[in-house]
């Protein structure tokens, strides 16, 4: 875990990833709420591109939560079959239709606490749709952006919650709605898990990694 970086650091960090990309998009193709909860749920433990292969079959018959429920278990297997852990995720994206149907009139509720009452639905998910559908300034950690923030000492913190926290409260609130794109495709493209393109990185100067290399 790096040294936690000042603000004046946090802020040039921010505006350089500002001024290479002003408005980053996420990775996963959706047509509106309920598919960006499907397709962020089903991909835990996935990649993006396998997971836009296979939703863009599945959302062309179900793009809602009745739609969905027609396919039935079966059908949505037949689509997802090439994602990790599919026959569970199916289970779940029936369950979340059934419970969408039954609980919030066949809308995607708008909080993050009924959003997570969702099956299949956790913290991180909730957080990715409450940024990209609800433009809400939540901030979801997945393993890049936990990464990140404790190697550059942007919001070093042990765990993804932790992480979280440390991210809603050191990025300046002009760069918070887009903090976690920014941040996950640093993590994705150069701040990568095994290999960190540290000569390539925008940030090298500022980042408080011990370990990065020049
Ligand atoms: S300098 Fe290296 S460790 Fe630091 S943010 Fe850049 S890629 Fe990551």
């Amino acid at each position: 875990m790096a040294k936690q970086l000042s603000f004046g650091t946090i802020h040039e960090i921010f505006s350089r990833f500002q001024a290479r990309c002003a408005e980053p998009e996420g990775e996963l193709e959706h047509t509106n709420a309920f598919t960006l909860v499907v397709a962020v749920a089903l991909s835990a433990q996935a990649t993006d591109k396998g997971v836009n292969k296979a939703t863009r079959g599945l959302f062309a018959v179900a793009d809602t939560p009745q739609k969905m429920l027609d396919l039935g278990e079966e059908g949505v297997i037949e689509h997802i079959k090439t994602i990790g852990l599919y026959r569970n995720k199916a289970k779940n994206v029936i369950k979340l239709s059934r419970r969408l149907i039954d609980e919030y009139g066949g809308e995607v509720p708008s909080s993050r606490a009924a959003m997570q009452t969702l099956p299949g639905v956790g913290r991180k998910t909730a957080n990715v749709v409450l940024n990209m559908w609800f433009r809400h300034p939540a901030q979801a950690v997945d393993t890049h952006i936990d990464r990140v923030g404790n190697r550059t000492g942007i919001a070093p913190g042990k765990d993804v919650v932790a992480v979280e926290r440390a991210i809603e409260d050191n990025v300046p609130v002009e760069f918070a709605q887009h903090a976690h794109h920014w941040l996950i495709l640093h993590g994705r493209y150069t701040c990568k898990a095994r290999k960190p393109a540290c000569s390539e990185c925008l940030i090298n100067d500022l980042c408080a990694w011990e370990e990065k290399t020049t």
